[in-house]
């Protein structure tokens, strides 16, 4: 990674208005989630192969899409990346209501030809990709500093049965 770069990500971890002290994965979610003023949604996947974690801008939710067929710490490692291309400010691929909708709908492996596609339309360029990857590194370092290590091995637990709850009430309502 050039040197520029590594400046910038360790510039925006200093940024951070974070207590690494008290770190799980899940409350800094929600202080992303927060920060962004935007909702955070996991969604726990089957991933196609050629991508192992997603971050798709809904309307007016993000979701995360994650492989949930590796184990616990690569899952956490993923949701983590998908979190620091959003504190990078990398752009993704927006989707509108009724993609958001097919994607979640989807439960078993996401391969059919419409959604694969999508998704990997949320893969990004290698220097984004080496810039998520060094403040995930980063922030994972603040986290073992502080002895809080055994938090990197939770995910964040999904939410996914009352996003349903909700689309179906919007539809009735
Ligand atoms: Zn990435």
């Amino acid at each position: 990674m050039r040197r520029e770069q590594t400046q910038r990500v360790k510039a925006l971890l200093d940024e951070l208005d974070y207590d690494f002290s008290n770190f799980t994965l899940e409350g800094f979610a929600d202080w992303l989630a927060q920060r962004r003023r935007r909702q955070i949604v996991f969604v726990p996947r089957s991933m196609p192969a050629s991508v192992s974690g997603a971050w798709v801008k809904g309307h007016d939710k993000d979701y995360i899409f994650y492989e949930m067929d590796t184990p616990i710490v690569h899952q956490a490692h993923i949701q983590l990346h998908e979190m620091a291309h959003m504190l990078c400010g990398h752009p993704t691929v927006e989707v509108g209501p009724q993609q958001t909708q097919a994607l979640l709908r989807h439960t078993g492996r996401i391969d059919s030809q419409a959604l694969e596609p999508l998704l990997q339309r949320s893969v990004h360029s290698g220097q984004a990709e080496e810039e998520a990857e060094s403040l995930t590194l980063f922030i994972q370092e603040q986290v073992f500093a502080h002895k809080k290590a055994e938090e990197l091995y939770k995910t964040v637990p999904s939410d996914i049965a009352s996003e349903f709850e909700d689309y179906f009430q919007k539809l009735e309502g």
